[in-house]
């Protein structure tokens, strides 16, 4: 079968058939139209379909929350993660990171993420903060 094109002036030409009492070739023709069409209507459901993908994508990238080192969904209803941060900027693909004991990993790239240490870790490291006198209102 030979490869077709989307000619507008198909229906024109089948009103042009039929007028000349050639209706065997119209037939054909509007065949082949009928064709053109269920062929555009996979087409047009085929994007639509990509559209959605797309956008699935979109709201999915609103939801991600990035700690620093790895991503997080923070939907409504939970928070789900951590993901690998390598996996999904370089792919787009979100490899949910293994525990270990000290560290994250990442069995698809193979990255590890250390663990990032608590608040109170934190807030020891913190230089003391000098304490000031209390405001005398009075002397
Ligand atoms: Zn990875």
């Amino acid at each position: 079968m030979k490869k077709r094109s989307i000619h507008a002036t198909n229906f024109r030409k089948v009103l042009e058939l039929f007028r000349d009492e050639r209706g065997q070739e119209a037939e054909k023709l509007l065949k082949i139209i009928q064709e053109d069409y269920l062929e555009l209507y996979n087409e047009n459901k085929e994007l639509r379909s990509q559209i959605k993908e797309v956008a699935d994508i979109l709201d999915l990238a609103e939801c991600m929350e990035f700690d620093g080192q790895k991503y997080w969904i923070d939907e409504e209803t939970e928070k789900t993660g951590p993901y690998c941060q390598v996996c999904y900027d370089k792919d787009g693909v979100l490899i949910r990171l293994q525990e270990r004991e000290k560290h994250w990993e990442c069995y698809s790239c193979e990255n590890l993420f250390v663990k990032i240490p608590t608040g109170n870790i934190i807030h020891k490291s913190r230089p003391k903060k000098e304490s000031k006198p209390p405001l005398r209102l009075f002397s």
